[in-house]
């Protein structure tokens, strides 16, 4: 049978076992020996799943208590210094404390992985890493597979994409200023060698080491330390399968065929352009795994086209042919079987990771036996596709003939900025140096209870409107006693910034159970965007309006902009991402008038998702932010030029996209600074930005209490680089996970800051 394999599966489980048995071993509530069981448990779960699959080996080493990587730095041997840990004798809770922190140490940074909302723990290098090896939870995993009789394929990320991943700590130090962290290799190397010779001693034949690396725009030294690294790492008697994904390795099949590994792995659903360099560079005796259903995404694969496609390449390549999804199944929910509150219909298009493995045990027995051997399998996914290609849901004609009618005044405002910034300022009357937030007051459990009891049909629909409107009403006071000049609402109805928006569209559906993990114990279920996106009826002018007849001060709408809509569902694959984004930002353009309409005259769309949306090759920017910009500014740009557009964004760095931040043409950007408010600043400064901006004052992710002298000093430095008129006082992202305490303190700080500035400015 073909050799069907998967890179990896979700650890979490199809009820978040994992999540709540880690939650409640950090709260004290249960025993390590618990927590231990529940991941034992999980492991062994998901092996089998894959043996019922029909796969002959199963991944290991995919599993982890918080994060792959940081579990790799713990096997390695490369913690950092600065908690004081033995990398050998690392306990559970002190896994934990790098991953979280503790009273006296920050917990290590952590990042998106490549593309995907996954986030890992980024390794502290610093010139004296030891590398001298760690935990050996990836020998017993091994231990715990071959003691069920299964066949372990360890997954491991490969060293040079360790080491790329990884920052040098420290770089005061004088040992690792300007350390280059390719000087670390040699000895990272060893470590890798010594943990494939103990592999190799269990008796495990391949091994899949991740070089995911190869598909970004690697600079040159790095891929030269491909060869002398791998090299070193050639172990007799172990297999090695270089595993790429999310993109094309095409321009590096070549050296990639040098490198002493017997296998490669390919992600040809990203990049089926790929395959003919590869199949070109491939050394004689080597495997080719392609990865043929696609990990990043939840719709059934066309199993027909892919079977009728793999078998010429079977017939060329034989044995040496593998099959896979094109990366690790963990950034799709675990399975189907859940889902019950999920419209059927779309439900029937769907395959999550447990479906995806059954996806992969078809196209391998197909492969093997003929097309005749699966043929009623292959009927039914055909029905499933044609029913959804078919289905009066998924296309809208009044969407399309509106898509046709887009013009180029539609992405465009009336007026350049700066005559709508005079308009403006006559208008809204706002202060210098105009305070507000980002949109979110702490969500509290009182709140988060009320709508659980209200989606449970325990509260009804008044009951549960009566609250929210007191929720308004309080942070509107709380925002006057204050003393900020734009207001918001608060979002208390929002359960989630996207989901919110998504469940008033059409086009769009939910799952119970389709989580994905985000990082740690945390999981997000991004919704299902299915069909052409239509906004039947105003989604937040009811409630915006409300709250501004509370005050007489500005009440700024808040919105989802198209670009963080897109990025954070799970999209179609039946039309390009663009075209969506723009059918998403038509819904939202139509909010934005309704809310001028009313008489709102601030309106705030965010796009914390912009920059996380950026492909990973340097080639494609462009033309992202291209239709990006243009999504954006569809959706902003059908006000008058006296209402004010703002828009924010977070989590990321921006000095590389400052020409299209710009070029959305928002009035006011807030965006995130606390990580190095400096560098971003002089970024801003350096470019000229021209419009509006209100750099984060505040780092509102720790409940820390910022000074006024402290928002002062990051104000003044502030306009050494924006002008002070064009500069605003603001948070750096939204208040929902704060508490009030700390919250009302930290903005009664900030609008002082802002009265000191003010009064020193006159
Ligand atoms: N308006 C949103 C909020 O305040 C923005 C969230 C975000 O930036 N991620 O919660
Ligand atoms: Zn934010």
């Amino acid at each position: 049978m073909t050799h069907a394999h998967t890179l990896g599966f979700p650890r979490m489980g199809a009820h978040r076992e994992l999540k709540f048995a880690l939650e409640s071993f950090w709260r004290g509530d249960s025993t390590e020996a618990q927590l231990r069981d529940t991941g034992r448990t999980l492991r062994q779960r998901h092996w089998a799943l894959q043996r019922e699959a029909g796969l002959a080996q199963v991944a290991v080493g995919d599993f982890a208590w918080y994060d792959t990587t940081l579990t790799l730095a713990a096997t390695l041997g490369a913690l950092p210094a600065r908690f004081g840990f033995d990398a050998k004798r690392l306990t559970l809770s002190q896994y934990f404390e790098l991953a979280r922190g503790r009273a006296d140490q920050p917990a290590m940074e952590m990042t998106k992985w490549f593309d995907t909302n996954y986030h890992y723990l980024v390794p502290e290098l610093s010139a004296d890493t030891a590398f001298d090896g760690g935990v050996d939870w990836l020998f017993d995993e091994v231990d715990e597979a071959l003691a069920q009789g299964l066949s372990p394929k360890p997954v491991i990320l490969g060293p040079i994409s360790f080491l790329w991943l990884s920052k040098v700590h420290g770089a005061q130090s004088a040992a690792s200023a300007g350390l280059d962290r390719l000087s670390l290799l040699p000895r990272l190397v060893q470590a890798y060698r010594r943990i494939l010779a103990g592999l190799q001693q269990r008796g495990v034949q391949w091994v899949q080491v991740d070089e995911p690396v190869l598909c970004l725009d690697l600079p040159a030294d790095w891929l030269a330390a491909f060869q002398p690294a791998y090299d070193e790492l050639a172990t007799p008697g172990l297999k090695l399968l270089l595993a790429t994904y999310f993109d094309t390795a095409a321009d590096h099949a070549v050296l990639a065929a040098q490198l002493p590994v017997q296998g490669f792995h390919i992600d040809l659903v990203r990049a089926p352009q790929q395959l003919d360099a590869w199949l070109a560079a491939l050394p004689p005796q080597a495997v080719l795994s392609v990865g043929v259903v696609d990990g990043r995404n939840i719709w059934r694969s066309d199993l027909g086209r892919i079977l009728a496609w793999l078998q010429p390449l079977q017939a060329r390549l034989g044995a040496r042919l593998w099959i896979a999804p094109s990366c690790s199944l963990l950034h799709v929910p675990v399975t189907l079987d859940h889902e019950v509150k999920l419209d059927a219909e779309v439900r029937s298009w769907l395959a999550f990771a447990t479906e995806k493995l059954g996806e992969l045990k078809v196209l391998s027995q197909g492969l093997r036996d003929g097309v005749d051997s699966v043929a009623e399998a292959l009927q039914a996914n055909a029905q499933a596709l044609a029913a959804r290609r078919a289905s009066g849901r998924v296309t809208n004609p009044v969407v399309q003939k509106r898509l046709q009618r887009i013009t180029a005044d539609m992405a465009q405002r009336h007026s350049p900025f700066v005559q709508r910034q005079a308009a403006q300022r006559e208008a809204l009357q706002l202060p210098p140096l105009p305070t507000t937030t980002i949109g979110s007051f702490p969500q509290t459990s009182e709140i988060r209870q009320a709508r659980a009891a209200w989606r449970r049909g325990e509260l009804s629909a008044t009951d549960y409107l009566q609250r929210m409107r007191a929720e308004i009403e309080a942070v509107v006071r709380k925002q006057e006693n204050l003393g900020l000049d734009v207001l918001v609402h608060g979002e208390a109805e929002r359960n989630d910034m996207v989901e919110y928006f998504g469940e008033q569209l059409w086009g769009y559906a939910f799952t119970d159970n389709g989580w994905v993990q985000s990082y740690g114990s945390r999981c997000v279920k991004p919704p299902v965007l299915y069909g052409d996106v239509f906004r039947p009826e105003a989604m937040t002018v009811e409630t915006t309006r409300y709250a501004q007849s509370l005050t007489e001060r500005h009440m700024k709408g808040m919105l989802t902009g198209p670009v963080t809509m897109l990025q954070w569902s799970f999209v179609r694959d039946d039309q390009p991402r663009d075209v969506t984004a723009l059918q998403l930002a038509l819904a939202i353009r139509d909010e934005v008038s309704d809310l001028e309409q009313a008489g709102i005259r601030i309106v705030q769309i965010d796009e914390p998702a912009f920059r996380e949306g950026l492909p990973l090759r340097r080639t494609e920017w462009p033309r992202y932010l291209d239709w990006a910009v243009h999504a954006f500014k569809v959706s902003a740009c059908s006000v008058r030029d006296d209402t004010q557009i703002h828009t924010h964004m977070c989590y990321s760095e921006f000095n590389d996209i400052l020409p299209a931040i710009a070029a959305l043409d928002a009035d006011v950007i807030t965006i995130e600074t606390s990580r190095s408010a400096m560098e971003l600043l002089d970024g801003f400064g350096a470019f000229d930005y021209p419009n509006e901006i209100g750099p984060g004052v505040y780092d509102i992710h720790s409940p820390r209490v910022p000074s006024v002298d402290a928002m002062v000093r990051l104000l003044q430095r502030a306009a050494e680089v924006i002008p002070a008129e064009r500069l605003w006082v603001n948070p750096d992202c939204g208040l929902k996970t704060r508490g009030w305490p700390e919250t009302e303190a930290a903005l009664g700080n900030m609008v002082q800051a802002a009265q000191r500035l003010r009064q020193a400015g006159r």
